[in-house]
């Protein structure tokens, strides 16, 4: 595949923002790929997922139909989402000037997630927020459209993807890490469900970029794909 170099890039004096898109399903590991594969870089890292997660605690928060435009409408143009530099330099997630960091992780705002992003109205606002951020700096950004849809001409494009069975797995150690015990069972429902809607809905449904390198991560280490992914973009 034929993509410039991280090199050739620094060389162009950052004419354009590099940017590194990795996408997938639930579960997948692309939070830890995209934060690491960041962190090596030195680029900036962005979460989509959290954002969408964001309007959903917002709609969780104030209960509507979000299948009416108008309720929906008005509690998004009072919603303001933001990302912004803590003291130890990692980027939080804010919701009106609340860090909500924290407050995204349950299964529940993760479905509501998943309904809300069928909305052209929230995808609209987010992806608007998304290519700002794009524009300003050289980011790797991990969502479901960030190479087919909200940055088609990215640098670097990458789709990871494992079997149903090993993203559960993977989901219910990251929930225990993180002090929260949901049975393999749950999970493995809630991500089924969660894939088809987001493989399925009518607006930037999630596949490949026909021209994303994929990554079948399902017998590889989270720094086998890190690796990987680096070595790519640094044409080696
Ligand atoms: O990645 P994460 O699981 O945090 O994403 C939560 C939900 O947000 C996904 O299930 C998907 O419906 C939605 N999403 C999206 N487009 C993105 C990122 C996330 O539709 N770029």
């Amino acid at each position: 595949m034929n993509y410039p170099s991280i090199k050739n890039h620094t060389n162009m004096k950052m004419e354009k923002a590099l940017i590194i898109t990795i996408d997938g399903p639930s579960g997948v590991g692309k939070s830890t790929v995209a934060k690491s594969v960041a962190k090596r870089l030195g680029l900036t890292y962005l979460d989509t997922g959290a954002m969408y997660r964001a309007i959903a605690l917002q709609v969780k928060r104030n209960p509507l139909n979000i299948d009416n435009e108008e309720e929906l409408l008005s509690l998004l143009r009072n919603t303001e989402i933001e990302f912004v530099n803590n003291k130890e330099n990692n980027l939080i997630l804010t919701l009106n000037n609340e860090n909500i960091t924290d407050k995204i992780r349950s299964p529940e705002i993760s479905r509501l997630s998943s309904d809300v992003a069928t909305k052209s109205l929230v995808r609209k606002k987010l992806v608007e927020i998304q290519r700002k951020i794009g524009l300003n700096g050289n980011i790797v950004v991990e969502g479901r459209d960030m190479g087919t849809y909200v940055f088609p001409d990215a640098d670097f494009k990458f789709y990871l993807d494992a079997t149903l069975e090993e993203r559960a797995k993977r989901r219910s150690n990251q929930l225990r890490e993180a002090g929260q015990s949901i049975g393999v069972d749950n999970i493995t429902k809630e991500i089924e469900l969660r894939d088809k809607q987001d493989k399925e809905r009518l607006e930037s449904p999630l596949h490949p970029a026909p021209n994303a390198v994929i990554i079948n991560t399902t017998n590889l280490i989270a720094d086998d794909v890190i690796n990987r992914i680096i070595a790519e973009v640094k044409g080696e």
